[in-house]
């Protein structure tokens, strides 16, 4: 014969609802496992009280079995074997969530509300050259984090229940004050530890080097932070993993400079080919570029390689190359070089005559903006 759910909870048939959380609070407590380890009884005592519950502690159910009694809950759910300890702990959440002084924000890992513990970020930084941030890329680095060793197994704090924090109540002029703070024992996290091997750290953790794969999008700039979620170091118990903080850190090109998306390159050419035009082999992020010097360049002539500078970060398009050409003037003469020229002083082809298409320096900075 089945007991009645009214008596295993002490309280009558026509008690309400608050009344049966109450009572069932009581009890839960008191027989809480961890409050009794190794007590069959109370362990006995605690299932059936959460049963009982279970049926009473829902209008629906409570109905129902004011009605038939045990006979409507037989062959279903929980009916013979009873409830199992992580659904009793799962009814936590509702009955000591409100109205016990905001102490027990639920029970912890069992789906309760408890605030988990976040392991610590690390920290590292990856250096990167300009053609790995032209069009993003992925770095394998090895780091050293904190991981859960192999065989260590955590507990339910019993000095708070695995609530994370303990209740104290004062007597004030004002009535009973309830006040909440974390636990002690357990440092808030509701879990202690159980079994840890050797060599494990006093929180059951040990450093193990890993392998990380980290994806770089394109655009990256010195500086910036990108965030491996999930890759710092562990928690103990039920807690959440830190993340991998990786600061980028851009290392110099030889011969191209970085200017947000767009990329400079100073090209220098001989007076000669300035006047008979050449190619010249120029730098770009993606290999060499073989480029076409038209005869008569004038120096300080910028040539735009479009498409050729850095993906955008925000994913809209990609930069430009900017070759900035400059002539070279010799700085010393032959002295056949030398009456060359000054036989070509006075030469029509050697005199500047700017045309309105020759932009000067300033409008071509400008236009570069624009
Ligand atoms: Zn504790």
């Amino acid at each position: 014969m089945k007991e009645d759910y009214y008596e295993i909870l002490g309280v009558s048939k026509d008690a309400s609802a608050a009344e049966i959380k109450k009572a069932y609070r009581k009890m839960a407590l008191k027989y809480h496992p961890d409050k009794n380890p190794g007590d069959t009884k109370a362990e006995e005592m605690f299932k059936k009280s959460a049963e009982a519950y279970e049926v009473l502690g829902n209008q629906d159910k409570r109905a129902k079995y004011d009605r038939f009694g045990h006979q409507a809950f037989e062959g279903g759910g929980f009916g013979g074997g009873g409830m199992n300890m992580d659904d009793i702990f799962s009814q936590f959440g509702d009955i000591f969530g409100g109205g016990f002084g905001g102490g027990f924000s639920g029970f912890g890992g069992f789906g309760g509300g408890q605030r988990r513990t976040k392991g610590s970020n690390l920290r590292i930084r990856v250096s990167l050259n300009l053609e790995d941030i032209a069009n993003g890329c992925e770095k394998k680095i090895k780091v050293k984090r904190k991981v859960q060793a192999p065989g260590t197994t955590y507990k339910t704090c019993s000095t708070c229940n695995g609530t994370g924090q303990v209740t104290r109540v004062t007597n004030t002029i004002l009535g009973r004050m309830q006040t909440a703070s974390p636990c002690g024992t357990c440092s808030g996290t509701g879990q202690i530890l159980d079994h840890k091997p050797a060599g494990a750290d006093a929180q059951g953790l040990t450093m193990k080097e890993e392998t990380v794969s980290i994806k770089i999008p394109a655009g990256v700039e010195d500086g910036m932070q990108l965030k491996v979620a999930g890759k710092g170091n562990e928690a103990p118990g039920n807690g959440i993993p830190g993340d991998l903080l990786v600061a980028i850190e851009e290392k110099e090109h030889p011969t191209l400079q970085r200017e947000g998306d767009n990329l400079h390159y100073d090209l220098y050419i001989s007076f000669s080919e300035a006047a008979l035009g050449t190619s010249k082999e120029i730098d770009t992020v993606t290999g060499k570029v073989r480029i076409k010097i038209e005869e008569g360049v004038q120096s300080g002539k910028i040539l735009r390689l479009r498409g050729k500078g850095i993906s955008s970060i925000n994913g809209y398009g990609k930069g430009d190359l900017l070759v900035h050409v400059n002539v070279w003037t010799p700085k010393t003469l032959s002295r056949e070089q030398k009456e060359f020229f000054e036989r070509m002083a006075d030469d029509e082809n050697f005199r500047p005559n700017p045309e309105k298409s020759d932009k000067s320096f300033f409008e071509k900075v400008k236009d570069m903006f624009s």
